[in-house]
Parts: C-alpha cells; structure tokens; sequence
C-alpha cells in the first residue's frame, strides 16, 4: 500500500517540483514503484520528465472534475518503476471548478483509492498556493514534506502553511503526517545560508531531514533536458543529495513500521508552536507575523 506524500509550500519556486521529481526519480532507482502525480497547472513536473506541451494529452483536470480512471490518465515516465500523472494549463480550470463541486477537498483522493495497492510511494507536486488543488493533496496524503530554501526570510509564510495543516487535520484529514523538512538551494559557502538552516533545525528539531539539498547548477539544468538529475548527472552534489533523501524516507517508513507510530507525532503542533516561538529569536530566519490563514474549503484562496 503506498504512502502518499505531497510536496507542497504556498511560497513559490522553493524546491517542491524538483523535490518531486528527483525524489521520485530517485525512489524508482531504489526499486520503490512510485507514481508521480503533477497537481500544479504550471506543469513543470511534467515538462521536468521530458513531456512536451500536448493539448491532446489527457491530465489531472479529466480525473478531477469528469472523474475518468486515474490510471487511464496515468504515463510511463520513461524510467522504470516511475509514473506520471500529467498536467498541463487547464488544471487552472480545476482549481476554480472544484469550489462548486461536491465532495470538493476528496476528487483526489477518491481518484487515487483504487491504485494505491500499485504503487509504494504516490508524490503529489502541489502549486505554489493554498488552493483546492493543494487542499485535495494534502486531504489525499498521508504526509506532507515542506521544502523550504535556505535564504532569508525562509520562514516567511511557513507558520501560515502549518496553520493551515493544523486546521486540515482538525477536520478533513486528522491522520496527516509531516514527513520532513526539507532544507533546499543550500550553499555551504555562505554564512547566512548555515545560519538558515541551523535556525529551522533548533525550531524544527528532528522534523527537518538529515539530508539537505545543495545549490547545484545540474539540478537546474536537468528540467530542460526532459530528465531527473540522476539520469543527467548521476555524479552531481544534486543527483547525489536526492538519493540520500530517499534512503532517509526509506528508512523512516521502515522505523515507523517497526514502532506501529508515525515519527512525526505531535507533528503540525509541535512544528507550529516552533514556528511561532522563531518570532521571539535574534536570528536570521523572520518569521511573518499572524496572517489569515487558508480556509481548508477553498473559498479565499480559490479567488471566489
Ligand atoms: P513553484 O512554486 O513555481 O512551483 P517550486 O517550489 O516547484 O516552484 P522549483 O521549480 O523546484 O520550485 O525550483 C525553482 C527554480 O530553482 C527552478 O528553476 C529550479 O531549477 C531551481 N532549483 C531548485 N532547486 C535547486 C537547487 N537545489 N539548486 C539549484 N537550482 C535549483
Ligand atoms: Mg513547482
């Protein structure tokens, strides 16, 4: 049965579609059978595995809104062990057609049941927003890994996405887990990136991965020749760091299953109250102040 992992953080352009895609890469090279679904209309996932813009190629949006089988939707990423659920532009239409809809915050997860069985890990690329979209995949997944960019300001906007996870536990998917945190764009050689990522580690604690994703040219590079870093430059820092990210999430889902818990328990809590506290700290990392947070049924971040 597959553990279901969305990436997602409302900040734009932290890491979330390379985070997908290399993890995922990177879980398929570890024999794990993954399915990566792109739920994010800016399709960068899909284009990232070397899919081309096709208005006839079917996407999420048919399995959202006109409810056709996933795995009818569902391509051979063009590596063994990796599929695709595709994207493209119209999924912008779903984000704004799912608010009247029933059943609204589960279309993903309804669409996903049946082929759970298939897969070991299903990763959900989210956009850069707290809409539906991003609501159906975390309502969907077991877990959510936050990647966040070891820059100024990283935490800005974190405390409202852990509200917002807060809030979706308390109602529509209390079984959320936090998978991690992920450190990303990392550059040893500044000071203020070590400063960074030392201060989301004391507000985080062992919520946030071992492994941290370094700035590396070839992961930039890759998404424009159609393939995972790991196919373009296995002997990269970048191809290198997302293997050890997923040993790590390898090895996490073995301790979990030898305890019978979830490692991230309290999870969002205790993540929130961190986050909270990091206001109070003469550090580098600001944290924004109270901000209305995402209502978990669309109706602010949707646009209606
Ligand atoms: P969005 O919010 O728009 O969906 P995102 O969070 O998915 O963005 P990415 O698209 O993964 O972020 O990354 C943003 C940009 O930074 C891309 O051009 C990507 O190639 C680059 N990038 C991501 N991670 C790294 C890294 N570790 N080193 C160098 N460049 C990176
Ligand atoms: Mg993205």
């Amino acid at each position: 049965m597959a553990r279901i992992i969305a990436i997602a953080n409302q900040k734009g352009g932290v890491g979330k579609t390379t985070t997908a895609v290399n993890l995922g890469a990177s879980l398929a090279a570890s024999e794990k059978t993954t399915l990566l679904i792109d739920s994010d209309p800016q399709a960068n996932a899909t284009s990232a595995l070397g899919f081309q813009k096709d208005p006839a190629r079917r996407t999420l949006y048919q399995a959202l809104i006109l409810g056709e089988p996933i795995e009818r939707i569902t391509v051979d990423a063009k590596m063994d062990r990796l599929n695709l659920v595709p994207s493209d532009k119209n999924l912008v239409g779903a984000a704004v057609e799912l608010v009247s809809m029933e059943n609204r915050e589960y279309r993903l997860k309804e669409a996903i049941a049946g082929i759970r069985e298939r897969y070991e890990y299903v990763l959900i690329d989210c956009p850069p927003s707290l809409d539906l979209l991003t609501v159906n995949a975390l309502a969907a997944s077991d877990s959510v890994l936050v990647p966040i960019q070891c820059e100024y300001l990283a935490l800005e906007g974190v405390s409202e996405l852990l509200d917002t996870l807060m809030r979706l536990r308390r109602t529509i998917n209390p079984s959320l887990a936090i998978e991690g945190i992920l450190l990303t764009m990392y550059d040893d050689r500044t000071t203020l990136s070590k400063q960074v990522a030392a201060d989301l580690r004391s507000f985080f604690g062992s919520q946030v991965f071992e492994s941290v994703i370094p700035r590396n040219v070839r992961l930039a590079e890759a998404p424009s020749h159609g393939m995972p870093v790991l196919f373009y430059d296995i002997h990269s820092k970048g191809a290198e760091s997302y293997i050890q990210l997923a040993k790590e999430v390898i090895a996490n889902a073995q301790k979990r299953v030898g305890q019978g818990t979830e490692r991230t328990d309290p999870g969002a809590g205790a993540a929130a109250s961190a986050a909270a506290g990091a206001g109070t700290s003469p550090s580098t990392v600001a944290v924004g102040g109270p901000t209305r947070t995402g209502d978990i049924d669309g109706g602010n971040s949707a646009g209606t």
